[in-house]
Parts: structure tokens; C-alpha cells; sequence
């Protein structure tokens, strides 16, 4: 891709193999971003290099080959500090950002005591919520949920009366995946920091979106997922400030975390190691550094201005479909690309078949959300999730069909034409 040029759509797709096929006779509409984003053509050779070229263990062995392996996938350590804004001993290399999450609840599970509140949102991903429930079980512990209000956003005032000394851990999706709402994080921090709390952020549809400055933000620790900005599945990563990750304990144990082993008890490494047990995920680590090469090509802010087009156009649009209940906020400087909605008398599954049917790839269901969900007291939502690679002319043709979608539906043949 031609740097920081987002207009010429031919160009991306060339970048995207899996982006040029017809699904069903109709070209491919990936909507389903929010799930997980398409990989470039950079991402797989890495991967495919790794495998056919130099394919070893990282952190051990003496020869040639460990050392490319070493050397790259420490590469990419640099390269995740520097996109985010960070020291490079404050990388932690993860399975996920649900791995993440959990290493964090169950890290601090030490330090949280009975009666001590745990302050969440009513728009979590169960990423961060089944974790705290866990911990809040067994240290009889309290969580508490900021509301959200009938705009799709965080109540703030509710929150600064939830976020008191009691608290302990204030623990919040950044941005969420199913309203698409961008949380003022920096208003939680304020709440957060007032009474000393540990401030865990669920960033993991933020930082594929948004430029994200860890330095900036006031935060102890943020979590997100490679899969969800152009790298592979089952590589996340852990950002923690230096102290935190002092305090943290370690939740996996065994080869690479250890300083010095004995046969009873044995001594830890410093942070990010002591967090990285085992083989990790090495071609997955390589993959995903060729996705933030990618992605700082493009430029985070060209990437946020291009998806701020395709939301105004969108929000434009979609007054032309009937019925059509939107959940999420209407105000473009709020939001990210995320639309969850339902058309009046259809099923969210059924609407996913028929824009299926026609070629575009959509979530349907509750996203890991389910409390949300019954908030809004609904069951289900269909979502389309939009990335950079998307453009108008696929907004036209998504409407062209949830325009007709009941018509659709009452006939049963899930096709447009
Ligand atoms: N948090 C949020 C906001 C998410 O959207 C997701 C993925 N849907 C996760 C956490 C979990 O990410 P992963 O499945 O990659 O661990």
C-alpha cells in the first residue's frame, strides 16, 4: 500500500488475497471486523518465512536459527512500545486480551480483600467480567457496574459516586464492541486516581482504531488482541506500567519465568518474563509485528479519518431503512465503526443469513455482551463492524439490502435478486 493513502481501495485489496472472492456469487463484504480484521499479504509471508526459513525456539537454544527467531520476536517488542508509547520492559506477550484480563484479576487476587469493591461497567465484554466475578467469589469482594445511559454512553456522575475509597480496581472496556461508544477515559482515570485504585483498561477495540498514547493515558495497565488489528489469532498483549507490573503476580508458572529453580521453591524473573511462561506463540508475535509495520504505514490518524467518512456516510444511509433500531450513539466523534441494531420482525441470526446470502460477513448474537444486551432489553443484535479496508460503495450495497431485508425475509429466499 501506497504510504498513508486510504483512497485508492484497489490498491488495499491487492494487499488482502482474502478480500478478492465472491462469497455466495456476490464479491465479498467483510463487515465482521469487530470479531476479528483480515490479515495483508505481509502478515502471511512472515509467517510462511518463519515456518519454511527459520523456524526455532526463542529464549534458549545456541544457533543460527534461535538467534533470527530470538532477534525478530524481540524486534517486534520495540515495535509494539513504540506504536503504543511505552518502555519496551513493559510489553507482555499474551494468548489474547482474554488472556490478559485474566492474568491481571488473577495477579492482583492477593491484594483484594473482603468487602473491597471492584468497579466494572454495564457494557464489559465478558472478558473483563467473568474474570472479576471469579475473583469477587472467592474474596468476597463487591463488584459494582457504572450504568450507561439512554445515549450509549458511561453515566460519569453515577460513576464518580460508585468510584469510592472502597474501591480497589476499576476495570473498563475502552471502547465498546457493541455500541461502538468511545469511553472518556480520561474522566475515569480522574474518579480512579482520586482514591488510589488500580485503573485496568479493556483496550482491545481501541487501539486498532484509535491512536492510543500509553504515556498519556493515566492508566496501570491496558490490554488488546493482534487478531483485531491485522495480525494472527492467539497473540495478545499485556501493557503494564513499570510498578504495576512489580506488584502483579505472576498466573502462569514454569520454563523462561524462572531466575533460579530448586527442588522446593524457586526465584522469578523481572517483568515482562516473569509474565511469560512457556513457548509462546512465535510466528504469531512475527505475524503481528508485520501488522503494526502495516498499520503505522497507513498512519493511525489516516486510518481514524477514514473510518470517521465511512461512520458519517453510514449513519447517513441507514435513515433510508425502515425499522431499523440502532444501538449506539448517533454523535461521529464518539464512536468508532461499530453498528449493533436490529430491523423490526427479523431475527438478528435470519438478517445475518440474508446479508450472508449476498455476500457480506456479519456478527450476529450478543457479541460477549450479554449483560448489555439485556440493558437494552433485547436477546440479539446484528453487528457490522467497519475497518479502513471498507468503503462507501459496500455502505450502498449493505443498504441496498437491509433496505430490503424484511421483503426478503417474508418471501424466505434470503436472496437480494
Ligand atoms: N474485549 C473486547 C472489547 C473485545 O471486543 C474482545 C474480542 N471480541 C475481547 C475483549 C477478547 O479478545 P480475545 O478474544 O482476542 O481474547
Amino acid at each position: 500500500m501506497e504510504k498513508g493513502n486510504l483512497n485508492n481501495f484497489n490498491k488495499i485489496r491487492e494487499d488482502f488475497p482474502i478480500l478478492n472472492q465472491k462469497i455466495n456469487n456476490y464479491d465479498l463484504i467483510y463487515v465482521d471486523n469487530s470479531a476479528t480484521t483480515q490479515k495483508p499479504k505481509i502478515v502471511i509471508n512472515e509467517i510462511n518465512n518463519f515456518y519454511s526459513k527459520y523456524n526455532s525456539n526463542i529464549h534458549r537454544s545456541a544457533h543460527t536459527l534461535a538467534d533470527i527467531s530470538d532477534k525478530k520476536f524481540e524486534d517486534v517488542r520495540t515495535k509494539i512500545a513504540n506504536f503504543i508509547n511505552c518502555e519496551k520492559t513493559e510489553v507482555i506477550f499474551t494468548s489474547g486480551a482474554t488472556q490478559s484480563l485474566n492474568m491481571i484479576a488473577f495477579g492482583l487476587e492477593d491484594e483484594i480483600k473482603e468487602n473491597d469493591e471492584i468497579v466494572l461497567s454495564e457494557m464489559e465484554h465478558h472478558a473483563n467480567l467473568v474474570a472479576w466475578q471469579e475473583i469477587a467469589k472467592r474474596k468476597k469482594a463487591i463488584l459494582k457496574f457504572i450504568p450507561i445511559t439512554k445515549n450509549f454512553e458511561l453515566d460519569y456522575k453515577k460513576a464518580e459516586e460508585l468510584i469510592s475509597n472502597k474501591t480497589k480496581v476499576v476495570s473498563i472496556i475502552h471502547v465498546s464492541n457493541v455500541l461502538g461508544t468511545i469511553n472518556d477515559i480520561e474522566k475515569i482515570e480522574n474518579f480512579t486516581k482520586k482514591v488510589g485504585a488500580y485503573f485496568i483498561l479493556d483496550s482491545t477495540q481501541a487501539v486498532p482504531h484509535l491512536k492510543i498514547n500509553f504515556k498519556k493515558i493515566n492508566c496501570d495497565a491496558l490490554v488488546f488482541s493482534s487478531h483485531k488489528m491485522l495480525g494472527p489469532t492467539g497473540v495478545g498483549v499485556l501493557i503494564g506500567k513499570k510498578k504495576f507490573l512489580e506488584k502483579l503476580k505472576p498466573s502462569l508458572f514454569g520454563g523462561d519465568m524462572i531466575d533460579e529453580v530448586f527442588l522446593e521453591k524457586s526465584t522469578y524473573r523481572k517483568a515482562p518474563f516473569k509474565f511469560e511462561s512457556g513457548t509462546p506463540n512465535i510466528s504469531g508475535v512475527i505475524g503481528f509485528g508485520k501488522a503494526i509495520e502495516y498499520l503505522e504505514n497507513i498512519g493511525m490518524l489516516n486510518l481514524e479519518n477514514h473510518e470517521k467518512e465511512l461512520i458519517k456516510y453510514f449513519l447517513e444511509k441507514i435513515k433510508e431503512v425502515k425499522n431499523f433500531n440502532l444501538y449506539g450513539s448517533k454523535k461521529i466523534k464518539n464512536r468508532i465503526g461499530v453498528f449493533s441494531f436490529n430491523i423490526n420482525g427479523i431475527h438478528s441470526h435470519d438478517l445475518g443469513s440474508i446479508l450472508d446470502k449476498n455476500g457480506i460477513a456479519t456478527r450476529g448474537g450478543h457479541h460477549c455482551a450479554m449483560p448489555l444486551h439485556n440493558k437494552l432489553n433485547i436477546n440479539s443484535t446484528t453487528r457490522i463492524s467497519f475497518y479502513f479496508y471498507n468503503t462507501k460503495d459496500e455502505i450502498n450495497k449493505i443498504i441496498e439490502v437491509l433496505k430490503n431485508a424484511k421483503k426478503i425475509f417474508d418471501k424466505g429466499e434470503f436472496l437480494l435478486k
